[in-house]
């Protein structure tokens, strides 16, 4: 995934990543109206002793977190969409002037 000003999110992840830090910031998103649904799956996870079970749980869970990439360069929002994975690039507008 590349910025419209040229970072390359997964080049920056292969060059600078360490173990617990992305050098861009990343956010976690679930829609309010599935935060109950992917607490309720989490939980399963973790309640199942079937360990074949466990992926399957994981990845319902999963379908239902987003993620939201702020470019380090030009501070663009890059949107994962939960459940279709849709991509959205949004630009920061600039500061109002007072
Ligand atoms: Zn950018």
């Amino acid at each position: 995934m590349q910025c419209n000003c040229g970072f390359s999110f997964a080049k920056a992840v292969m060059e600078e990543s360490k173990p617990g830090y992305f050098p861009f910031e990343t956010f976690t998103v679930i829609c309010d109206n599935d935060v109950s649904e992917y607490v309720k799956l989490e939980s399963q996870v973790s309640a199942t002793s079937s360990l074949k079970e466990v992926p399957r749980r994981i990845a319902a869970a999963a379908k239902l977190v987003g993620r939201i990439l702020i470019c380090p360069r030009c501070a663009a929002l890059h949107f994962l969409t939960p459940k279709t994975d849709a991509y959205v690039q949004y630009q920061r507008m600039p500061d109002k002037e007072n």
